[in-house]
């Protein structure tokens, strides 16, 4: 019997799920790869760090959403290498995985753009460990400035977030949200009002990608929720307890959350091709990278373009860009020619807090307020994979709704552990 083509997919983010799950019902093997075994949420990330929602309400098992396609087979391992000419990939621990197609769904990584002190003090927000990580920090900062008052006056409850786009807007909205309306009923002695949030864009608005309107609304919402709004700023430096920016202003902060820039995933730089803007691949109109048909881009990773235009790096494009390489293996699998990458716009969405979002359609219109969060709610919850993930989802911010508190406010720190080990007595 004539062997099956079989498709390697490195990452099962929403550009490597699109391929997967197209391909069910076509002659191949699929074998899909990623560095966890869950597929990250990465939009409901802020709402981990902030602790609205739980890790797990925004990771899905990759093995449980393949559990009824049986032509997919997961693998857990991390892809360090890329035998171009060979048609292998080969997984940190040494492991070779042949392919007839390769499809690279890696996603993005943080850019600090040589910012002195930011790969040690940043806190980015790409996967699930750094909001993780995130949240620890700043319930750690509340403890810390519980039993020490003076580490107020030393920034412990100053946030500082750098980028003002949708991620940066939405954790500040958030932390806002946090400090403002749910804490000062858990820290009785602490002045909780002293937390500052403070959002540092290097551009003139807030948002850049909407319209006008939606940008002054969006930004006279985060001050009307006390977030410090300070535009035209870039960060220098940062340190473990000041934030430093070019006009030469230190502001005392121990927690600076990076939400200001990404470049492609390193595994871009292996292939030896040509790189466009934050390192994406240049790729043909069908997908596939220059000279070798048989590899695909998708996502953020590549530069995925529709009608000649790069489109942005947003969950829609890599989940449409993978079902369109899915289609297109299908297509040479039955010896059919391959068809150039077509976007279809839904618009998009950004949260600012608790009832007060943006959103601008395709046809150019907006809406605010209340009803554009309604809407963002709605879009977030049917695009969450998973019916356990969606009631959970559905119930935490049910629940902080109705009573302002928050599911995930336990600190999880592995450290932890280690310490006690450490001061064990000897025996
Ligand atoms: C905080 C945040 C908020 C966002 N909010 C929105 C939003 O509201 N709306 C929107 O449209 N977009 C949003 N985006 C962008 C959107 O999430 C991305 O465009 C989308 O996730 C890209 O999909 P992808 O499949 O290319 O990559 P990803 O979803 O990043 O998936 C990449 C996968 O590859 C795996 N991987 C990486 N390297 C390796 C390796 N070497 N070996 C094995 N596996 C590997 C990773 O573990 C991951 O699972 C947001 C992004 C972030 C970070």
């Amino acid at each position: 019997m004539k062997k099956r083509p079989h498709v390697v997919i490195v990452g099962a983010g929403f550009g490597g799920l699109g391929v997967a799950e197209q391909l069910a019902h076509v002659s191949v093997d699929v074998t899909l790869i990623d560095r966890h075994n869950y597929h990250t949420f990465q939009p409901l990330l802020y709402q981990v760090a902030t602790s609205l929602l739980n890790a797990e309400d925004v990771g899905a098992p990759v093995r449980s959403l393949f559990r009824r396609q049986e032509n997919v087979s997961f693998q857990l391992g991390t892809v360090t290498g890329i035998d171009v000419p060979g048609q292998k990939i080969r997984l940190e621990e040494g492991k070779e995985i042949s392919y007839d197609y390769l499809v690279l769904a890696g996603g993005a990584t943080v850019n600090y753009f040589n910012t002195p002190g930011a790969a040690e003090h940043a806190f980015p927000l790409y996967t699930l460990t750094n909001a993780v990580k995130l949240r620890n920090q700043i319930l750690e900062r509340f403890e810390a400035a519980d039993r020490d008052p003076n580490l107020v006056e030393d920034g412990a409850l100053n946030f500082v977030i750098v980028g003002a786009g949708p991620t940066g807007v939405e954790t500040a909205g958030a932390l806002s949200d946090l400090f403002y309306n749910l804490l000062p009923h858990d820290y009785h002695q602490l002045a909780t009002e002293k937390a500052r949030v403070i959002l540092v864009e290097m551009g003139k608005e807030v948002l850049p990608p909407f319209k006008e309107n939606l940008r002054a609304y969006a930004k006279e919402a985060l001050e009307e929720r006390r977030v410090e709004v300070r535009l035209g700023e870039a960060v220098a430096e940062i340190g473990p307890t000041f934030v430093r920016l070019k006009s030469g202003e230190e502001i005392k902060a121990h927690t600076l959350v990076w939400a200001a820039g990404v470049r492609a995933n390193p595994l871009a730089d292996l292939l030896g091709l040509p790189q466009g803007r934050g390192g994406r691949v240049k790729l043909n109109p069908d997908l596939s990278v220059p000279d070798h048909p048989e590899i695909f881009v998708v996502g953020d990773m590549g530069e995925v373009a529709s009608d000649g235009e790069v489109l942005p790096q947003l969950g829609s494009v890599a989940m449409q860009s993978g079902e369109h390489v899915g289609r297109q293996i299908d297509r040479r699998v039955q010896g059919e020619p391959g068809q150039p990458f077509k976007y279809w716009d839904k618009g998009f969405m950004a949260t600012i807090g608790r009832g007060a979002a943006v959103v601008e359609f395709p046809n150019k219109m907006t809406l605010h307020g209340p009803l554009a969060y309604f809407a963002w709610l709605g879009v977030h919850l049917a695009l969450l994979n998973g019916i356990r993930n969606r009631i959970e989802t559905l119930w935490n911010w049910s629940w902080s709704a109705l009573t302002h508190d928050r599911a995930a406010r336990i600190i999880i720190d592995a450290k932890d552990e280690a310490a006690q080990t450490l001061s064990k007595p000897a025996a």
